[in-house]
């Protein structure tokens, strides 16, 4: 028997509200109730939806947030996706330093996006705008905790839709640092 590939880890430039993948990551907020940013701009894309699923969530399962590195699925509204998976990451303007904390977001989100049933994922670069991560820490542990994750299995691609060429090259060094 053929031992089974990886699925193929991949960055590109552009905007994740147009990826054609099964589940987007969302760098949302712990009110889920949308924001600047990554966040806006999928609420705007999806519609009133999305917003309302959000707002279940908050009366029925978060009262209180969604906690930072977790991990949640809704629909995707207007988005040429199925999910949206919503995790919040660490604002390091607010004192959360921790990289475990970022690096639970990346598993939490794939673990998320395998429970529903997802099999392409694509991530934006979680917590590296509002909440003031450095790129370069973000596409370390984004690269390194998707890369590593036995959930790999289960998908056929990974794709980290970065805006900007700084993001960009992050994650393309990254990358390649791991299939050296
Ligand atoms: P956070 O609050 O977690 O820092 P932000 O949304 O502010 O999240 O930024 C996360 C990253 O997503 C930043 O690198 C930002 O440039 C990028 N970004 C913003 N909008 C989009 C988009 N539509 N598609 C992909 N990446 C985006």
């Amino acid at each position: 028997m053929t031992a089974s590939q990886p699925p193929p880890l991949e960055a590109v430039a552009g905007d994740i509200t147009t990826q054609r993948v099964d589940a987007v990551v969302n760098a949302a907020n712990t009110s889920l109730l949308g924001g600047g940013g990554v966040d806006g701009a999928i609420h705007r894309a999806a519609g009133p939806s999305l917003l309302a699923e959000c707002q279940e969530l908050r009366r029925t399962r978060y009262p209180a947030g969604l906690p930072v590195g977790e991990a949640v699925a809704t629909g995707a509204g207007d988005l040429p996706c199925r999910w949206v998976i919503h995790t919040v990451g660490p604002n390091r303007r607010a004192g959360q330093t921790d990289p475990a904390m970022l690096a639970s977001c990346f598993e939490s989100s794939l673990r998320e996006a395998v429970r529903v049933g997802a099999r392409s994922v694509a991530f934006p670069a979680i917590s590296a705008g509002i909440y003031g991560w450095d790129i370069e820490e973000v596409a370390r542990m984004a690269v390194d905790t998707v890369g590593g994750s036995d959930l790999l299995d289960h998908l056929s691609t990974v794709r980290f839709v970065l805006f900007g060429r700084e993001a960009l090259a992050a994650f393309e060094s990254r990358l390649s640092a791991r299939s050296a």
